[in-house]
């Protein structure tokens, strides 16, 4: 089988280097212990990098047969580079992993990944064992967000980030997910094939700084649930019909006063337009949020199913 490895770099001037080196160890010892191919290879992918790194890339490239290069014209986020990437290996290898460049990910693991896939799992997931080397703020706050997707419905992994391996037949699914804003956690469980997990634990990044400060971060929290889930949406017509049955209330409330004779002039009347007109206002704005829901998922175009086996006899009656 041959295996390949894909790592998106941003501004990694001081780390591929020794992520090559590291990763060429890995691949040594897999072809040595007879597990993958020996033209297996990685791919190092650069998003628009305004350091070294390129050149470097360059340089690991015409050394090593092993090595590959694809350079994106522009800095175009971690998913993107990482699809790029995947993309570009998807008709050239058995099965390809993913890992960032600064090796916070166990590579040890990634000969669990290979058995596992040599058992049958086209997807296996790298999951972290701990989250002890996470600041205390990155914990609870990636807690926060498995819990709020989830809460959302979006299926994915817990503790997983995108340090997977897929087979050929699970990248050539994922290509048929079209969409602009990628969230690959959400997606590929959605692929549906069959599954495995490997246990690791996180180190801290060898050298270089993290690329995803904290605004990133939400973004990418904020794009994950909105790519997934139009609950958010739902939330308005929920809350027109709620405050609908306040005005209820406020509109007997409000005729008794009346009757009773407590009130100031146009009280009464400004008391029942302004409730029931807030109602229906928020029940109309959710009703058009049904629709841009429905033209939503409609135009991300995901594929209605994935095929995992077809058992046919075209072939024979053909002969
Ligand atoms: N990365 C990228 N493009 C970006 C930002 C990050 O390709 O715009 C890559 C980066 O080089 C690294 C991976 O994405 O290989 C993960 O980034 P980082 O390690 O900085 O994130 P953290 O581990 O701190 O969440
Ligand atoms: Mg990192």
């Amino acid at each position: 089988m041959k295996l390949s490895i894909v790592v998106p770099c941003y501004n990694e001037e001081k780390v591929v280097e020794e992520t090559a080196r590291r990763l060429r160890a890995v691949l040594d010892t897999l072809v040595e212990k007879r597990k993958i191919a020996s033209d297996s290879f990685i791919l190092f992918v650069n998003d628009g990098s305004c350091d070294a790194t390129w050149s470097i890339i360059e340089r690991l490239y015409v050394a090593d047969p092993h090595i590959c290069g694809l350079s994106l014209a522009q800095n175009s986020g971690h998913q993107n580079a990482l699809m790029a990437g995947l993309a570009t290996v998807t008709e050239r290898c058995d099965a390809a992993v993913s890992i960032d460049a600064d090796l916070q990910d166990d590579i040890a693991v990634i000969e669990n990944m290979v058995d596992a896939f040599a058992a049958g799992a086209d997807i296996v997931y790298g999951v972290r064992r701990t989250r002890k080397s996470d600041t205390f703020f990155k914990r609870t706050t990636a807690q926060a967000f498995y819990r709020l997707m989830s809460l959302f419905g979006v299926r994915t992994v817990y503790n997983h980030a995108d340090f997977r391996l897929m087979s050929r037949r699970a990248l050539r699914q994922l290509a048929e997910y079209p969409e602009r804003n990628l969230f690959l956690r959400g997606i590929i469980p959605t692929i549906g094939y069959k599954t495995a997990t490997v246990f690791y634990d996180r180190h801290e990044r060898f050298a270089g700084e993290s690329k995803y400060p904290l605004f990133k971060m939400l973004n990418f929290a904020i794009d994950g649930i909105t790519s997934f889930s139009v609950k958010p949406i739902r939330l308005i017509s929920s809350m027109g019909f709620i405050i609908l049955f306040i005005t209820l209330i406020m509109a007997g409330y409000t005729l008794v006063s009346f009757f009773c004779g407590e009130t100031v002039e146009g009280w009464a009347s400004l008391m029942l337009s302004l409730w029931f007109l807030g109602s229906v206002i928020l029940i109309a704005i959710g009703t058009i949020g049904e629709y841009i829901g429905k033209i939503y998922v409609e135009v991300k175009r995901r594929p209605r199913y994935n095929v995992e086996t077809f058992l046919h006899h075209d072939d024979e009656s053909a002969k």
